[in-house]
């Protein structure tokens, strides 16, 4: 099936982020969120980056302008109506995606194929919640989508083939690269790199290293392009403590442990960029390492 009309559920950085570049690539986009305020909060963001985008010369102006078109908001999920996909990109909370999952389909198309972009919770399991579990397929972008060229394809275990060759193509259309994952917890990407980051939490909090040491030590001695911790804070330190948690409750393996460093860095609402503070303060514009 063709993709001409799709709804994203949640404006955060990875909604916004797909909602621009399904719109660059044609595609009419529903965006939503839970209120009004944090939709046009999401618009804002895609305006800016389609800004900075032409300001690159990596698109021309009349194609950001085709591409705002093309993004309208959808207070609620009649929005959807005449959605060919819906890609839900809401809080890595399970409760809070079967809740949205359960409520969406009653306002979808019969023909309409469901997606998340979970970066951990099984995709059978929220498919099960749903009216089309054949139709459900875990969608996986990279942050930031529009520059990270990969997305996991996840099926649960009744997805059809149909419904893979229509997130193939969509990704094909988008200029990205795909690789199939299995069902399991975290896919690939989240079950390597996840872990990785914990250790680098645990590190801090054992004392081997401050924040500036162990990034530095990552970037410099193993050529990462970004610090774990860092790199915490861009993905949203309550998404790495969700991602961890469904780890060690999917697998049972202690070496999953949420470090409790994170832990209380989300308990005090330190998410990282999203909040402007987390393993760095960038209140003031340059990051400061807080330990
Ligand atoms: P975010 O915190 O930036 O945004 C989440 C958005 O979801 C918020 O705007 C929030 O208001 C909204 N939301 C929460 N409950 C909702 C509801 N019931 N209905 C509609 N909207 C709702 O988070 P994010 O980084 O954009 O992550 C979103 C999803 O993408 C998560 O599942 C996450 O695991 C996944 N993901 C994140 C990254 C990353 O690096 N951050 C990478 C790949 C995938």
């Amino acid at each position: 099936m063709d993709i001409n009309k799709m709804g994203v559920i949640g404006a955060g950085q990875m909604g916004t982020g797909i909602a621009q570049v399904c719109a660059l690539a044609g595609i009419e986009v529903a965006l939503n969120d839970i209120s009004e305020a944090r939709i046009n909060a999401g618009l804002a963001t895609i305006a800016g980056n389609l800004a900075r985008q032409v300001e690159r010369k990596q698109i021309e102006p009349s194609a950001r302008d085709a591409a705002s078109n093309r993004i309208t908001p959808a207070l609620d999920f009649d929005a959807f109506s005449d959605s060919d996909l819906v890609i839900e990109a809401a809080s890595e909370n399970e409760e809070v995606k079967r809740k949205i999952f359960s409520k969406l389909c009653p306002s979808l198309k019969p023909t309409a194929i469901l997606a998340t972009n979970t970066s951990s919770i099984s995709i059978t399991r929220l498919a099960s919640v749903t009216d089309r579990p054949e139709k459900f397929i875990g969608i996986h972008f990279m942050n930031p989508v529009p520059r990270m060229q990969l997305v996991e394809l996840i099926r649960g275990i009744v997805t059809e083939n149909t419904t893979f060759d229509t997130a193939k193509t969509l990704i094909a259309r988008l200029g990205k690269t795909f690789t199939v994952s299995e069902d399991f917890p975290a896919f690939i990407v989240n079950r390597i790199l996840l872990p990785m980051i914990n250790e680098a939490v645990y590190t801090l909090y054992e004392g081997v290293g401050s924040v500036e040491s162990i990034d530095t030590a990552m970037r410099l001695g193993a050529n990462h392009p970004m610090g774990p911790l860092q790199l915490a804070d861009f993905i949203g330190l309550d998404t790495v403590l969700s991602v961890m948690q469904v780890l060690h409750d999917g697998l049972a393996d202690p070496k999953y442990r949420p470090c409790p460093l994170l832990v209380k860095y989300v308990e005090a609402g330190w998410l990282g960029r999203k909040t402007q503070r987390g393993f760095y303060d960038y209140r003031s514009g340059t990051p400061i390492p807080t330990r």
